[in-house]
């Protein structure tokens, strides 16, 4: 469908709407997407940014107002996620500033030729979000965000945590075999030896012989 056709029966639609608003929306709409002159056409129609047919049609304009509702004073037309175009899914009325927020909660995210929020792709990557926003901050190649495990604190062999001393790594995992000052010796996870969580052997802790109280 070409600009030209639109656009010579929207005038003619515009004459006697009676949605000005719903009407001005849907008009630039179609104007962002389709008229190359529009000065914003790039971020739009030049991105592949298309309206959905059911807006486009010879009822489109209806159409549109029916899914859409009557906007607020304040709003305008939102897509929900910027990567995909205009359709009743994608679209809400949304005022400036919600749309603000929006943008910036839920940054939209490219890797290969998917777009999802950054909270989407964690899911994707089972990877913690607050990690991946600091690195999207700081510059990181997204995909590298989300693929690059958490950096892990490795312990090295004779470090000494309490009762603990590590004798070995356990393979493909972050635990190590320690032993006691007792000599006993066990596997002990490296977060519970750096968090006190795991102080001595289980003999020792039987005994009462704990760190703390040895310590006093
Ligand atoms: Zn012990």
């Amino acid at each position: 469908m070409s600009f030209d056709f639109l656009s010579r029966r929207k005038y003619k639609i515009a004459n006697s709407y009676s949605n000005p608003k719903e009407y001005a929306a849907w008009y630039s709409m179609l104007d962002r997407c389709y008229n190359t002159e529009n000065q914003a056409w790039n971020n739009y129609g030049g991105r592949g940014i298309s309206v959905c047919d059911r807006w486009l049609g010879e009822d489109g304009l209806d159409n549109f107002c029916k899914d859409m509702g009557p906007p607020l004073p304040d709003q305008s037309i939102d897509r929900i996620d910027n990567s995909l175009g205009y359709s009743p899914d994608n679209c809400r009325w949304a005022s400036a500033k919600q749309q603000a927020r929006n943008r910036r909660s839920s940054k939209l995210i490219t890797i290969g030729e998917e777009t999802k929020s950054m909270a989407e792709w964690c899911e994707v990557y089972n990877i913690q979000y607050s990690l991946v926003k600091d690195r999207i901050q700081d510059g990181w190649d997204p995909l590298k965000a989300f693929t690059t495990p958490k950096k892990r604190t490795y312990l090295n062999v004779g470090d000494k945590f309490n009762y603990w001393t590590i004798i070995s790594k356990v393979d493909d995992c972050n635990k190590y075999n320690c032993r006691c000052k007792c000599d006993k010796e066990a596997i002990v996870a490296a977060f519970d030896l750096m968090n006190n969580k795991s102080i001595q052997c289980k003999s020792c802790s039987k005994l009462g012989n704990t760190y703390a109280s040895k310590n006093k």
